[in-house]
């Protein structure tokens, strides 16, 4: 079997970690992706998880008076209700303290030594332990401090297993000349190429001053550097080395989906130990960039102290996972505001699209009692119009493939502009005036068809809502079932069907 499966992935998050918007940042993203995909016919499989090991989560279950294990299994559930909150489709969660990982991490870094790939030597050095990684001298910040957290870094003095990742720096740029997706955005690559360029040196597999890790099982009393360990969750949860027909199907990962403060990890570490045990390399590490907050109302506020639940509970879901993803480039980094979500949430989502949805149910209901009519008048230059705004829609959600999220909402509003704009071209309460009834009929279904597009090609971003703007309009097959780029086709809808005008999709936002 070979590979047949799209297959993503969303960094292993801390579990100790409290989710904030730049975790939620990440995973939504890869989900609309996920969703994306299915909605396109691939088979798909997501997977997101937790990273349970390593000295900070250690440390945090002594002051806790808990066994590591105990204290992950305690603080798991606020990652599930994440997941939940936010609709994440995942398809697998892995734990990295889970049988199917540890077993399999370590006949990965057997195989390295066997080879010759890991030696015994003593390294001295500043290592951040919220990174869990070394620096080099000149790294640091004034102070010595980690040039991520701004907190001092400690100097860590042992013997260890080292892994000849120097041996890999030729391998790796020939990946990243021979394959320019591999890192994207283009800017990222660039510094991971100049950062291998520049000489790598041997890195640290094992630690041996504390226990919190997944032995190494030819040299007791060291465990394996909690990175090997969480970067190898990717190719364990998929199968390898105990499902290889699973395995086959699904890697190598089409993308893993991170942050840029996670990189060099993802970018030189990870294929390096995958070239090194002649494992296939992903396709892509698509990095995003960092969430700043602005406005007068979260100004003061950190990105990584704002809870999602905060914002969910007042704009709604839907409007979460809309937002972030118009209003910031992702591959850049992007300020949110309070104020832009307002303004988001009333202009593009209850205006432009909750208002039309209803004024268009209303029309169906009060000129056709609810029954969407046969499109029997002749088509003209507006309905000429609204397909190209269809097809601009169509083609521009294509840049989801390219987790150019924003590019593909813009292109995606042009459609809900454009029917917008149908409406106020054809006016459709004048031609009931004048008993234009045919035309009336072909402006009428023009528009419920529009809405079913709108639905299917919303339904990755805001799944609820698409929902429910599915169910308004009466639909026989299910929304799950519909695929593109079928179900984008114009004349889909089936006249006769009774739409139902219901509650409005965006009511207004509490004050
Ligand atoms: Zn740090």
């Amino acid at each position: 079997m070979g590979k047949d499966t799209y297959y993503l992935t969303t960094p292993i998050y801390y579990v100790n970690d409290v989710p904030h918007i730049g975790h939620a940042y990440t995973t939504v993203a890869a989900d609309v992706l996920a969703r994306w995909r299915r909605l396109n016919g691939d088979r798909v499989h997501f997977l997101t998880g937790t990273d349970e090991h390593g000295q900070k989560v250690a440390r945090a279950a002594e002051e806790r008076g808990m066994t590591p294990q105990q204290h992950c299994d305690d603080i798991l559930p606020r990652w599930k209700e994440m997941l939940g909150l936010l609709h994440i489709s995942n398809d697998d969660f892995i734990r990295t303290t889970e049988d199917r990982h540890e077993a399999r991490v370590q006949e990965f870094m057997q195989r390295l030594y066997d080879q010759g790939d890991l030696y015994k030597s003593t390294y001295v050095g500043p290592y951040c332990v919220r990174c869990e990684g070394y620096y080099a001298e000149a790294e640091l910040l004034e102070g010595e401090l980690c040039p991520i957290h701004r907190q001092p870094v400690e100097r860590l003095e042992q013997e260890n297993w080292f892994f000849r990742l120097s041996k890999y720096a030729p391998a790796l740029l020939d990946l990243y000349d021979a394959h320019p997706g591999f890192v994207q955005p283009d800017v990222r690559r660039n510094e991971v190429r100049a950062f291998v360029e520049a000489g790598l040196e041997d890195i640290s597999a094992t630690r041996t001053e504390f226990s919190w890790g997944v032995p190494c099982p030819w040299d007791d009393g060291h465990i394996f550097y909690v990175w090997f360990d969480a970067l190898l969750n990717y190719i364990t949860a998929a199968g390898y080395g105990a499902d290889e027909e699973a395995f086959s199907r699904r890697w190598p990962a089409d993308v893993h989906l991170i942050g840029k403060d996670i990189l060099r990890f993802h970018a030189v570490y990870w294929p390096a130990m995958l070239i090194a045990a002649g494992v296939e390399v992903p396709h892509q590490v698509y990095a995003h960039g960092f969430l700043l907050v602005g406005g007068e109302k979260m100004g003061k506020s950190n990105a990584t102290g704002i809870r999602p639940s905060e914002l969910v509970e007042h704009f709604g879901i839907d409007c979460y996972r809309y937002y972030f993803l118009r209003e910031i480039s992702f591959g850049q980094d992007g300020t949110f505001s309070w104020e832009s979500m307002e303004e988001r949430y009333t202009t593009d989502l209850a205006n432009d699209l909750g208002n039309l949805v209803n004024r268009v149910l209303n029309m169906v209901g009060s000129y056709r009692d609810g029954v969407v009519p046969a499109p029997t008048g002749a088509a003209g230059d507006a309905e000429a119009q609204l397909s190209r705004d269809r097809e601009t829609a169509l083609a521009g959600l294509a840049a989801f493939d390219r987790l150019a999220f924003k590019k593909g909402l813009e292109d995606l509003w042009q459609l809900v502009g454009g029917v917008n704009r149908y409406v106020e071209a054809r006016q459709p309460w004048a031609l009931n005036k004048q008993g234009a009834d045919d035309d009336l009929d072909r402006v009428l279904y023009e528009c419920v068809d529009a809405l079913r597009v709108i639905a299917v090609l919303t339904s990755p971003v805001m799944p609820d809502m698409a929902q429910s703007l599915w169910a308004k309009l009466g639909l026989d097959e299910a929304l799950e079932d519909q695929r593109l780029p079928e179900a984008g086709e114009p004349g889909g809808l089936v006249p006769g069907v009774r739409t139902e005008r219901g509650q409005v999709l965006f009511p207004k936002l509490e004050e």
